[in-house]
């Protein structure tokens, strides 16, 4: 496998971070939604129940896939002839901080 299909794959797992991050967002609202508007009874303890077990399989996702880019992660920085550079970020307005990357697979220099 070329370094070429882990970047691919790496981007993919990014985007489904991105989605699966905002369908939590929006359980969120929902079930804030129902607290605000609705009395407590059976059926929105259930509809609560539902989007709560929604949103607490999509964080098993999240760390699924969070756990597979790790790995595509060490592949990547096996496989990369890398080209470091320096480059310093400012962490606040008056802190900053000096951070070496690879500008091809934009990994951060291991120790
Ligand atoms: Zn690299």
């Amino acid at each position: 496998m070329n370094l070429n299909f882990f970047f691919e794959l790496k981007k993919k797992n990014e985007k489904l971070i991105k989605q699966i991050e905002e369908e939590i967002i929006v359980y969120d609202e929902i079930m804030g939604c129902i607290s605000d508007n609705c009395e407590y009874n059976y059926m929105t303890i259930d509809f609560l129940n539902y989007y709560n077990n929604l949103s607490e399989k999509c964080v098993e996702k999240l760390n699924i896939i969070k756990s597979i880019t790790k790995e595509i992660n060490v592949d990547i920085y096996k496989l990369c002839e890398h080209n470091f550079i320096t480059d310093t970020i400012d962490i606040s307005p008056e802190k900053s901080q000096n951070i070496c990357y690879c500008t091809i697979c934009e990994l951060s220099k291991n120790a």
